[in-house]
């Protein structure tokens, strides 16, 4: 699948709308770095629609009518489309190493060094990516109720979406932030060896 766009910005509305489609759990299934990176493949023609397991035939079927193309069977090469889930910590064996709030992409788990942590469940998209980080097993996966939420399909992947980039910004202002100290530092090292 090919698909040719006008231009930068053209595509690159389009990739945004294709993102808004996808379910936002950053999980990596469909063999990318998450979901606007996977967006970006298939405008390139590098992936196909059928490789997002969280997003299962009701995402795809919203892919391919997006690209005005034929709908297919989710590629289980990628994985298996599961009920909606949301990670709980057993709280007694949580040793505070928060291992797994490093790896929450949507800032779900709340928690600090040495304290026991805890999900947040209506921001828990389900990824299963702090499981594997938690060096004593101590994050379950347990399945959500449909009724059990307030928010549509789409609601859910809105929330999701704007956690996930307010993070990411988060992240990329700490590393200009540690940035700027390194070089201070650096400059003040710099003053003391030219003062002696
Ligand atoms: S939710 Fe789907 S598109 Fe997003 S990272 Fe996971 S598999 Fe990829
Ligand atoms: S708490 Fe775990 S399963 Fe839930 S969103 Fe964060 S990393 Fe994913
Ligand atoms: S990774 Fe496991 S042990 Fe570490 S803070 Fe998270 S839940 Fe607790």
């Amino acid at each position: 699948m090919k698909v040719e766009w006008i231009n930068t910005q053209a595509s690159n509305t389009v990739v945004e709308q294709l993102n808004a489609l996808l379910p936002q759990t950053q999980c990596g299934q469909c063999g990318f770095k998450g979901c606007r990176p996977y967006a970006e493949a298939m405008i390139e023609g590098d992936a196909d629609i059928n490789q997002c397991p969280p997003g299962g035939d009701e995402g795809i079927a919203a892919l391919a009518d997006f690209l005005s193309v034929p709908t297919k069977p989710l590629n289980p090469a990628f994985g298996i489309h599961k009920p909606k889930q949301v990670a709980f910590i057993v709280e007694q064996d949580c040793i505070g190493c928060v291992k797994c709030i490093a790896a929450c992409p949507v800032d779900a788990i709340l928690g600090a060094a040495k304290f026991m942590h805890t999900v947040i469940a209506s921001e828990c998209t389900g990824c299963e990516l702090c499981i594997a980080p938690c060096p004593v097993d101590c994050i379950i996966m347990q399945p959500v109720s449909a009724d059990a939420d307030d928010l549509s399909k789409r609601e859910k992947s809105a929330l999701a979406k704007r956690r996930y980039e307010a993070r990411c910004s988060r992240k990329k202002q700490d590393a200009v932030e540690k940035a700027e100290r390194t070089k201070q530092k650096k400059a003040v090292l710099a003053n003391m060896k030219l003062a002696k």
